[in-house]
């Protein structure tokens, strides 16, 4: 059974734009997967499907067998991390991580817990207390990785999030990705537009041109255009 299945899925906006059409994919349990392609190419919209933020047109969309098509966002077992954070600017680093726990009403003591070994994995415990509005970059981006990952989602979905981070920093956190990938056997779906850092990445990476995909393959089989 796969993790994650995608069945000719498409998407046609409102508007009439065709984002996405006759998407097929099938990955499994704890695989990293890039979607890689230049911008306006439907990266961003299929990630959005499998999130359930945007409605699929066409196709079937399935995660551990079970058809995900008319289920919610938030009943799905995804976490979506944004390149600008989103977090909450208000609240300690601790109280950010924990939010989606205490959405789910877990009580307090399995809920502390929970954030203290997310914290402890990412290296935030020595901020746990403080705003993310005084933070750096790298860190807010580690505190919304903690707060994708502490609900314990089967997919991570994450949408360019080392865009906003310099050269030195997004080598950190790509290698940190790695290790989270290793240790939490965590699927990865990762959306970029830098080669680099899908080849870095991914067990597979998904080429994607004007809505299709052009090759799914190992970075070492990747065929580029010379
Ligand atoms: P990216 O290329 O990084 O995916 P864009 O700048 O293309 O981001 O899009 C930013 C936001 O605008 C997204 O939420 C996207 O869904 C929306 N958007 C993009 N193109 C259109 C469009 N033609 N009509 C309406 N919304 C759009
Ligand atoms: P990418 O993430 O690869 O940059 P997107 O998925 O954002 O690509 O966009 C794919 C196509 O869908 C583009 O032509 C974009 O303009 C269009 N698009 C994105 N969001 C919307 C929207 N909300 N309404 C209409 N068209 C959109």
């Amino acid at each position: 059974i796969y993790d994650l299945e995608l069945m000719k899925v498409g998407k046609v906006y409102d508007n009439g734009t065709t984002a996405v059409a006759e998407f097929d994919l099938a990955v499994t349990k704890g695989e990293f997967i890039a979607f890689l392609g230049p911008s306006g190419c439907g990266k961003t919209t299929t990630l959005r499907m499998i999130a359930g933020f945007e409605s699929i047109s066409s196709g079937d969309m399935m995660i551990k067998g079970v058809r995900m098509n008319d289920v919610p966002a938030q009943r799905r077992p995804t976490s979506t991390i944004f390149q600008n954070y989103a977090l909450f600017p208000h609240m300690t680093v601790r109280r950010n991580v924990g939010y989606g726990l205490a959405v789910k009403g877990l009580p307090k003591a399995e809920m502390d817990a929970k954030v203290d070994r997310i914290l402890a994995a990412l290296g935030l415990e020595d901020i746990a207390d403080r705003k993310p509005e005084r933070l750096s970059g790298g860190q807010r981006q580690r505190i919304a990785l903690a707060r994708g990952l502490v609900v314990e989602p089967d997919i991570l979905l994450l949408d360019e999030p080392l865009g906003a981070l310099d050269a030195n920093l997004r080598k950190a956190i790509q290698n940190e990705l790695k290790l989270l990938q290793k240790n939490l056997g965590v699927t990865f779906i990762f959306v970029t537009h830098a080669q680099s850092e899908a080849l870095a990445l991914s067990d597979r990476v998904v080429v994607m041109n004007q809505g299709r995909v052009e090759q799914i393959s190992p970075p070492h089989q990747l065929y580029t255009r010379p």
